[in-house]
């Protein structure tokens, strides 16, 4: 869908620069969901351009993730980058909704507890956020047909909570979970 000039759904509009929409890579079959834009993401209008963008782009690239969309939950940049309210989040979400309906992704990655909890709504201890001790291939969670993997947001590695390394390889097991779930429904 296009990018909803003018949404006045939640206050944040009266601080925004941009609504920040998505950006994406080949053909996308994967979508990654992180919280909210920041500051450098609110000035120029994409998602993930800033120093955690960095180091999701460097994971996608190890990984070798080709066909990809990344968006956020929420589309305009909290103040002072406080976490996004429960009723900006389910605003915004109506967006992520549509975005997921007309991509139809394969997988749905979030990234961080936000995204986490706007699909599971306070059941996401029922998903396993991958860590380097917990990645096995093949494990996601499916809810209203899709399938969900999650990971630690990129700021945590930032914030020194995880090496780059370790996060890196967290993108390789996507992938190989992408394959299983590419391989499930060609082979079903
Ligand atoms: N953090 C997010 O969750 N999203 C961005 O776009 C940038 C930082």
């Amino acid at each position: 869908m296009e990018k909803p000039v003018g949404c006045r759904f939640c206050e944040l509009y009266e601080g925004r620069n941009n609504i920040v929409w998505e950006r994406s890579k080949g053909n996308p079959d994967i979508i990654f969901v992180g919280e909210a834009p920041g500051e450098q993401e609110d000035i120029q209008g994409i998602p993930f351009i800033g120093s955690s963008g960095k180091i999701l782009d460097a994971a996608l690239d190890y990984a070798k993730i080709d066909n990809y969309v990344i968006t956020n939950l929420v589309k305009c940049r909290p103040p002072h980058n406080r976490k996004p309210s429960a009723y900006e989040c389910t605003m915004c979400g109506y967006y992520l909704d549509d975005q997921i309906e007309e991509y139809k992704p394969k997988l749905i990655v979030c990234l961080g507890a936000t995204s986490l909890d706007y699909f599971f709504k306070g059941n996401s201890r029922k998903i396993t956020v991958m860590t380097k001790e917990t990645t096995e291939s093949g494990a996601f969670l499916e809810k209203n047909g899709n399938k969900f993997v999650a990971v630690f947001h990129p700021s945590y590695v930032l914030r020194g909570g995880m090496a780059y390394l370790d996060y890196y390889e967290l993108f390789v097991k996507i992938k190989e979970i992408l394959n299983v779930v590419n391989c499930r429904s060609c082979c079903n």
